[in-house]
């Protein structure tokens, strides 16, 4: 792949390609990293350098790289139908085969499966669902959608407006309106001092004190991500899912489980929402659902919403891309390595308990104020002090300095501001895990220097 070199594949980059969540001066001064080749677990850049994904790109090439059996089921579909709508009463093979496995392998009576092409193209659906579903009950009314601070739904403007992320609502006047926010279960950042049963207990509280301020008749749903992820691999006390499946249930309010990252085998579970106890009323789902290889999303519908909406006449929403034929024969042939390889069943009892076991090693590191995690996703937080937990002054990056120390070190790890995130593929080998941790400890000892030199200075 030599006819372009790295230099002029950064100039045409630079020159014509907005990338997303990007700030292009600081990239365009840098030049892109290039990534140009995976294989299982691991991604070769254009200079030949080989990295470990601890990301699974974003959360999202569960079986890994180069996984022939993906491969060859999009080839088959593209060659015996690449495209066919689903709108005007038509289906296809591949869609109606993943709305049935998909409905086999869902918890609770999750059976009706609506299918976008992505995580923020679901959420969007979710907003649109909840409010015509209310109105098809006779209660219009219902329209207010309850969300938490920090948390990630997307980038379109439903999406980033159920999410929380100050940043996104200050680019474009969002959120939308009838989108309301309480804080997150988020015990190291908001919680020290105070037990974790309680903290989770009083964040789920809030949404009774919101349905009781807006009056719980104008309340359509809930949502949240089962573990947080883009916020910050932020795993709730066990004490809180329960209690908002009781606070929903009270007040008849519909409760949406953004599982696009949790879902298929993240959590040692098929759908995170089975590890915290909840029936989910929505169910969001996308990245995994194809190891990310194609993009598809769906929202998996439970029996008292889907009849409404079945009764409700015509639903105006779908997209062109709904259910693409492709997409869904490799999200089909995904499932079946997953089933076949008991992928969910090994993150369960092997390779996720041993990552654990690995990754809360790293919590002796002078730098390190907590170590969490759940099945194959897992987080740190870098401290100033570990006695206090204060953290590093904003200013010093410290999440990026170590970001980059990882990279140099051959292994993508994320960093959420100073709070360092994996998510591996779930193929990952406990040699592999073993690397993973080392490299991680390298880069952690790099930043460590590098934040001390610069004090010293
Ligand atoms: N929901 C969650 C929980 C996510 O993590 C993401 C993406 N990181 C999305 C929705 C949006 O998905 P997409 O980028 O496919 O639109």
């Amino acid at each position: 792949m030599a006819e372009f070199s790295r230099e002029s594949l950064q100039q045409l980059d630079a020159a014509h390609h907005l990338h997303p969540f990007t700030d292009s001066g600081a990239l365009h001064q840098k030049g892109a990293r290039v990534i140009e080749r995976g294989e299982g677990a691991y991604l070769w850049d254009l200079d030949g350098h080989r990295l470990l994904d601890g990301m699974a790109g974003l959360w999202c090439v569960n079986l890994g790289y180069g996984r022939q059996e993906l491969i060859a089921a999009a080839n088959a579909q593209l060659q015996q139908l690449p495209y066919y709508n689903l709108f005007f009463q038509t289906t296809h093979p591949p869609a109606a085969k993943l709305a049935a496995t998909l409905a086999e392998i869902l918890p609770g009576d999750l059976k009706h499966l609506f299918f976008t092409g992505s995580g923020s193209e679901c959420n969007d659906t979710v907003v649109r669902m909840v409010r015509h579903f209310w109105a098809e009950q006779g209660r219009p009314e219902r329209t207010v959608i309850i969300s938490r601070h920090n948390a990630y739904h997307g980038s379109t403007l439903a999406g980033a407006s159920l999410g929380g992320m100050k940043p996104m609502h200050r680019q474009g006047g969002l959120p939308l309106p009838d989108i309301v926010h309480i804080d997150q279960p988020y015990h190291f950042g908001e919680g020290q001092g105070v037990d974790p049963h309680a903290f989770g207990l009083e964040r789920a509280q809030q949404l009774e004190q919101k349905i009781l301020e807006l009056g719980p008749e104008r309340v359509a749903a809930f949502i949240g991500e089962p573990v947080q992820g883009a916020g910050g691999v932020i795993i709730p006390p066990d004490s809180y899912w329960p209690e908002i499946q009781r606070i929903c249930k009270k007040y008849d309010i519909l409760l949406v489980a953004d599982e696009v990252i949790c879902g298929f085998g993240r959590t040692g579970h098929w759908f995170a929402s089975e590890h915290f106890g909840i029936v989910p009323d929505l169910l969001c789902m996308a990245k995994g659902i194809t190891s990310g290889y194609i993009p598809l999303g769906a929202v998996a519908v439970s029996g008292r919403v889907a009849n409404t909406l079945i009764a409700g006449g015509e639903f105006f929403h779908g997209f062109t891309y709904s259910g693409h034929p492709v997409a869904c024969a490799v999200a089909q042939a995904n499932i079946a390595v997953m089933q076949k390889e008991h992928i969910v069943e090994r993150v369960h009892e092997d390779i996720g308990p041993y990552l654990q076991q690995r990754w809360a090693s790293l919590g002796d590191h002078p730098l390190v104020g907590e170590t969490r995690g759940l099945g194959l996703v897992a987080a740190l937080e870098l401290v100033a002090d570990k006695t206090s937990l204060t953290r590093f002054p904003e200013e010093a990056g410290a999440g990026l300095v170590c970001r980059e120390h990882s990279l140099d070190s051959g292994l993508i790890m994320r960093a959420v501001g100073d709070t360092m995130i994996i998510s591996p593929p779930l193929i990952i080998t406990r040699e592999q895990v073993d690397e993973l941790i080392e490299k991680a400890r390298c880069a952690l000892d790099l930043t460590l220097t590098t934040l001390s030199n610069r004090q010293g200075k």
